[in-house]
């Protein structure tokens, strides 16, 4: 069985899950992830913190504003007046577990259970709209089966258990719809998969149930090979590897959550990246296959902290760089660039939340300096680090801009480079003109 995950904008709009239930309903049985309507998971997002700020009067008139339009798409949905009622039945159901947290105090959880209720309508509401349309479609309550431990790392023996006795358990049928980025962790509360996250879902669905493929539809015909925000003329990219597209998503390529790729390149599940708006494109394929050689695409991460510690005792010395990183570690702040010399170590971190303790120990160790306001460009593909001359063509394509760090050479898939942010279009421009398009 395939696994369809559809995002946001896929069901942003009435017309848009008519288009969605139009393109998945072939007779093929298929399992259907969904996000929440776009805009709605923000706007659960500012309710929930003007409730922990005991704003309650803005949570208020947020939630009265996303009630309306939610009526609105029932009114418009449904063709009977059956069903129209099952619907609103549907949002009453769900606005009053949103309102109940704007009564007595506002829970440590309760912003994740809020978070939540978007899902939770939109997959209940698109069931209901197959089921009216005579198709043979179930809802599985995804609470049921996607588990995140304690450190917040899903647990697959759980999901892959729990979710196949569901599917035994559970009457047959042709479409099976489910809620992306929702989950319960370890004290059984209701949590999530961080933000974007119903891709993740869709791999750790495809890996438990040992899917043929898991495609991923959004706005986009699949992977560029650069980003189309900020750079004219990008091309799609037919073929990645597992280990180019998690490089890919992790520096930045907005289309796919992080994580996704792991669990499908764990179990060797392809990955299909396809366009709601462009059925018949073809998309981009992600495999275990890493036969084709060169660059395959650009992306970039924003965001990120350099810090460079140096040091006189670093000279010689063995230890040195442990102690460093366990300051890391201790603050469970990751690293992503690292490069040295012999009397200096710089290194940046996308997560600045313990900035200022790691400064105060580091500073134990030397001189610390920080330079905010910086941008991984990543250049991702096959065997780029092996190939001659190509770092001279990529250093060529970059001359007139100022590069803070680069990294090389860590693995076959990746030369990174970081640059303040307001080089970053410069910096993408390039690397179009001179490397990706020459
Ligand atoms: N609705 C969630 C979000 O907006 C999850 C997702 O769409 O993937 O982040």
């Amino acid at each position: 069985m395939k696994v369809f995950k559809f995002g946001g904008t896929s069901v942003g709009s009435v017309e848009n899950m008519r288009t969605v239930m139009n393109l998945i309903a072939d007779g093929e049985q298929k399992l259907v992830v969904l996000s929440a309507m776009s805009g709605t998971t923000n706007k659960l997002v500012e309710i929930s913190d003007y409730l922990s700020k005991k704003n309650k009067e803005s949570a208020l008139s947020i939630i009265s504003s996303l009630e309306k339009k939610y009526y609105n798409v029932v009114f418009d949905l449904y063709a009977t007046k059956e069903m129209k009622e099952q619907g609103k039945h549907i949002l009453e159901e769900r606005f009053e577990v949103i309102k109940s947290y704007t009564s007595g105090v506002f829970p440590e959880h309760g912003g994740r259970a809020l978070l939540a209720q978007g899902e939770l309508i939109s997959t209940a509401l698109f069931a209901l709209l197959m089921q009216e349309s005579g198709y043979n479609a179930l809802l599985l309550p995804a609470l049921e089966f996607m588990k995140i431990d304690s450190d917040k790392m899903p647990d697959s023996y759980f999901i892959k258990d729990k979710l196949n006795s569901l599917l035994k358990s559970t009457p047959k049928a042709d479409y099976y719809i489910t809620q992306g980025f929702i989950c319960r962790n370890d004290a059984g509360e209701i949590d999530n998969l961080q933000r974007g996250g119903s891709d993740y879902t869709a791999t750790l669905i495809g890996a438990a149930i040992r899917s043929e493929e898991v495609q991923i539809w959004t706005d986009i015909d699949g992977f560029h090979d650069n980003d189309p925000r900020f750079v004219e003329n990008t091309k799609k990219v037919d073929t990645l590897s597992f280990k180019e597209a998690s490089e890919l998503a992790y520096f930045g390529a907005k289309i796919l959550h992080p994580q996704t790729v792991l669990p499908a390149m764990m179990n060797d599940i392809p990955v299909r990246l396809k366009n709601t708006m462009n059925p018949p494109d073809s998309g981009t394929l992600i495999t275990s296959d890493s036969k084709t050689k060169g660059i395959k695409a650009v992306a970039a991460k924003d965001g990120i902290t350099a810090i460079k510690v140096r040091s006189g005792r670093m000279l010689n010395a063995y230890g040195f760089l442990k102690n460093i990183f366990e300051i890391f570690e201790f603050f469970k702040t990751s690293i992503d660039m690292i490069t040295t010399s012999e009397v200096a170590v710089s290194l940046t971190i996308d997560d600045p939340k313990h900035l200022n303790e790691i400064i105060a120990e580091l500073k134990e160790y030397g001189n610390v300096e920080i330079d905010r306001n910086q941008t991984i460009v990543c250049i991702v593909g096959n065997m780029i680090s092996e190939e001659k001359g190509l770092a001279a063509k990529v250093f060529t394509a970059l001359e007139d801009v100022p590069i803070r760090m680069i990294s090389y050479g860590g693995s076959r898939n990746n030369i990174s480079v970081l640059v303040n942010t307001n080089d970053k279009k410069a910096t993408l421009q390039a690397l179009s003109n001179k490397l990706l398009n020459s």
